[in-house]
């Protein structure tokens, strides 16, 4: 099938890429010429395991293509994926200046040819109805213009003008950044969105290789189908149980620390009942990233354009916010005064295996030190100095994670990087200016740590 993405992103670049790979023809569209220009030169906009390899053969075999035009996609396509981004306003609700910039062009440049607009970019519940009402919008603009520049017969470019011929569906992404080409190919579940059983077919058939696959020993992704609302809300409703799962859990390791307890082996134990499980059950510094803070806050935002309170939802960011204030509280138990200390951070992703920084806790935990009086010295095996630098101007980002302990008072672990386990915990011990280590995440031995001179803190044990 002839398939556009607009917005060359996590998610639009690896979708695109993933589709191209099983056979569909697929142009990537994004207003950042520059990207686009780089993604021809196969230099890839993020870091994300195994999708310069991909992009690379789709585009070498003639499957895979980038543009900045919005037209050419239009143009050519079947199917149109909307994957921009959808950040929050200062107040928690969605930004949705994005989508409603790319809806309006694609309704400019639709002619009367069926096209199926499918909305990947997360978006709060009726989006998908004023998707359609934008696209709609555009499409009249662009008859208006036509008939505006037209100096002939205004009725024969009315009669020409096509009548906009589209549907809209809904198609919300759970693909995780760091293993984001496996979890495109091996998700759990794909959801579908539409009140039109038509668009529905054409998902079928753009997603055959997931739900009906050749091969015998293949599984058959489940296919999900549901109206427009239903399919926004699922989207929303799993990163909200995810997120308030982890809220939980650092719950219960603030009350093991009062107590006595090591939320390790709670964690452990609980999560063997089936019904509860180990995943998103970790407790440490807390959850960011693109997503959940977003996420979360959103659904907080529609509960409240709707008269309900969300309380549940409120509670699970601000026991997230308050892991940040743990860190804090426990370097400042450890160094009594933080004005004048060095603290070693280590990793500023907000998860391993990423590049993306949007709303690290490392970074929080960064510039809440800096704002205290400290130097803060930071390494993150993909994360670069320019990067971190435009959300935390005064950080010190170094290429070795030994230097960044030099003379620290405190080494603060923020990413569970796999890499970070690996280093001789001895030698990071005869560098620091205080042996202290604070184990953002609990994927340090604590007893390797002790022996090699270090003291360490871990959340919740
Ligand atoms: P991103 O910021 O990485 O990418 C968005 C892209 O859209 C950028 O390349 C930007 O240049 C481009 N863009 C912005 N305005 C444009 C316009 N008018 N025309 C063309 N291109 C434009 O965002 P992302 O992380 O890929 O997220 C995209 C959406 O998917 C969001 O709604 C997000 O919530 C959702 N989502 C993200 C993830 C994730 O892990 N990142 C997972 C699931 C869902």
């Amino acid at each position: 099938m002839k398939v556009g993405v607009i917005g060359t992103g996590y998610v639009g670049l690896v979708t695109g890429a993933c589709l191209a790979k099983v056979g569909h023809q697929v142009m990537c569209m994004d207003n950042n010429v520059q990207k686009v220009e780089q993604l021809n030169q196969f230099i890839m906009p993020i870091y994300e395991p195994g999708l310069e390899e991909i992009v690379r053969s789709t585009v070498n075999e003639g499957y895979l293509q980038f543009t900045s035009q919005m037209g050419e996609v239009v143009r050519q396509s079947d199917v149109i994926f909307i994957t921009v981004g959808t950040p929050s306003r200062p107040d928690g609700s969605p930004d949705l200046s994005a989508v409603r910039a790319v809806a309006r062009s694609i309704g400019q440049h639709l002619d009367g040819r069926y096209r199926v607009i499918v909305n990947k970019s997360t978006v709060p519940v009726g989006s998908g109805n004023w998707v359609r009402m934008l696209v709609e919008d555009g499409a009249r603009l662009a008859t208006q213009a036509t008939v505006a520049v037209s100096e002939s017969s205004v009725i024969a470019v009315l009669n020409l003008a096509p009548e906009p011929n589209f549907s809209i569906v809904s198609n919300p992404e759970f693909l995780r950044e760091g293993s984001a080409i496996y979890d495109t190919f091996n998700p759990d579940r794909i959801v579908i969105g539409s009140e039109d059983e038509h668009a529905v077919e054409v998902m079928r058939e753009l997603y055959a290789f997931w739900i009906a696959p050749q091969q015998s020993d293949k599984i058959p992704v489940p296919m999900v189908v549901t109206d427009l609302a239903s399919a926004e809300m699922i989207k929303y409703a799993a990163n909200a149980f995810l997120a308030t799962k982890i809220s939980f859990i650092n719950e219960v390791s603030n009350i093991c620390e009062r107590v006595g307890a090591d939320v390790e082996r709670v964690a452990q134990a609980i999560g063997l009942d089936k019904r509860i499980g180990h995943q998103f059950l970790r407790a440490g510094a807390g959850w960011g990233g693109s997503c959940f803070p977003k996420d979360v806050s959103a659904l907080v935002s529609t509960g409240q354009e709707y008269g309900y309170d969300c309380s549940l939802l409120k509670a699970t960011l601000s026991v997230n916010e308050n892991q940040r204030r743990v860190v804090i509280e426990k370097l400042q138990r450890e160094l009594r005064i933080l004005k004048g200390r060095t603290i070693a951070i280590w990793g500023l992703a907000f998860k391993p295996h990423t590049d993306d920084i949007r709303s690290a806790p490392a970074l929080e935990v960064a510039n809440q030190l800096l704002n205290l009086g400290c130097r803060v010295v930071a390494h993150d095996p993909i994360v670069t100095a320019a990067q971190a630098n435009v959300q935390v101007p005064d950080l010190q980002v170094v290429d070795d994670p030994m230097e960044a302990v030099n003379g620290a008072d405190a080494l603060v672990l923020m990413t569970e990087w796999p890499q970070y386990a690996e280093l001789s915990l001895e030698a990071v011990a005869q560098r620091m200016r205080q042996p202290i280590l604070l184990d953002g995440r609990n994927c340090l031995d604590p007893l390797k740590a002790r022996n090699a001179g270090l003291s360490y803190t871990g959340i919740g044990r």
